[in-house]
């Protein structure tokens, strides 16, 4: 049974939560945010994700991923820090980019894991040593959990704050329950969960239900089907991370970025149809949204 009262994401909650840049503010002030993304075969997840992150005010944005990932995200989004690295032959990050890769990461107030990174063996041994290295707040996501659902025991190796973003069928490979199961209760399992895993859990779909370890509850209005399109996640992902290393804690800022995120994309239509939404088109409205917070 949920003990806990369900936070209620509105705008309210938003502006008592995220308070405006400060005036004094400078871009070591305003979150270094890592994010390790991309592969050969997945360029786009980066690219999304790093708009995201730089629209949500992220002070300082190093992309740490092949070379062919980090020369789309130079051309879509120039103010992010590249970090290229070999890859293995397999167009992925590989165990022998590690020493390069802690070196991007290392300074950064919080990590992104996952959008795009693939899932070969040695993507996900990186996965492992980012996730018991870094001791700032990490969220991780897409092919991320897909590692994880793999070696569950990372989870006990993490020495900071954890959010976890799965979509339905990523939370059953984490979980082993089926996803029609979960969708029957998905707070109830996000909650039990995020118990259980010692992290915040941010189980996507229409109403996406954010849990975190102490029992906190929230359930998400904004959003539609408009989002329901590949990509969408890694904008999401973006934007949480960016909240995480701006200092929001994770729990909030997996409110936040959940209501912030589905308003973009009902924001989107205007005019048009649901159907014709782009992931890329969500970073581009979040201006508005921030301005409106106030
Ligand atoms: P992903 O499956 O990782 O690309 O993530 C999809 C994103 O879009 C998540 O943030 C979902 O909550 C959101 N989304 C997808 N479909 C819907 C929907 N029908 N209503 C509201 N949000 C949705
Ligand atoms: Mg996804």
């Amino acid at each position: 049974a949920l003990t806990r009262a369900v936070e209620e994401a509105d705008e309210g909650y938003l502006r008592a939560q995220l308070s405006p840049l400060s005036p004094l503010s400078h871009k070591g002030t305003n979150g270094r945010l890592a994010a390790v993304c991309g592969s050969d075969l997945y360029r786009g997840a980066a690219a999304l994700a790093a708009e995201a992150a730089l629209r949500t005010g992220v002070g300082y944005l190093t992309l740490c991923s092949t070379e062919r990932v980090c020369q789309l995200v130079s051309l879509r989004s120039p103010e992010t820090v590249l970090r290229p690295l070999s890859g293995g032959g397999e167009g992925q990050l590989c165990p022998g980019d590690l020493p390069d890769l802690w070196a991007g990461v290392e300074g950064a107030d919080a990590l992104l894991i996952g959008p795009g990174l693939g899932r070969s063996e040695g993507a996900g041994e990186l996965v492992g040593e980012l996730l018991g290295r870094f001791a700032g707040p990490v969220l991780v996501d897409a092919d991320g959990l897909y590692h994880l659902a793999r070696h569950p025991q990372w989870l006990a190796k993490r020495r900071g704050p954890t959010v976890l973003t799965p979509h339905l069928g990523e939370m059953a490979r984490l979980t082993g329950e089926s996803a029609g199961e979960i969708g029957k209760n998905p707070l109830a399992c996000a909650a039990r969960w995020a118990a259980e895993w010692g992290a915040v859990v941010l189980l996507k779909g229409h109403n996406t239900a954010i849990a975190g370890p102490d029992g906190a509850l929230a359930v998400n209005p904004t959003g539609g089907a408009g989002l329901a399109k590949a990509g969408s996640g890694d904008t999401l992902s973006g934007i949480l991370a960016a909240l995480l290393a701006q200092g929001t804690p994770p729990f909030v800022a997996a409110v936040c970025a959940a209501w912030l995120h589905g308003r973009a994309g009902d924001l989107c239509p205007a005019g048009r149809s649901a159907r014709s939404t782009l992931p890329r088109d969500l970073p581009g409205r979040l201006g508005d949204i921030f301005a409106q917070l106030g």
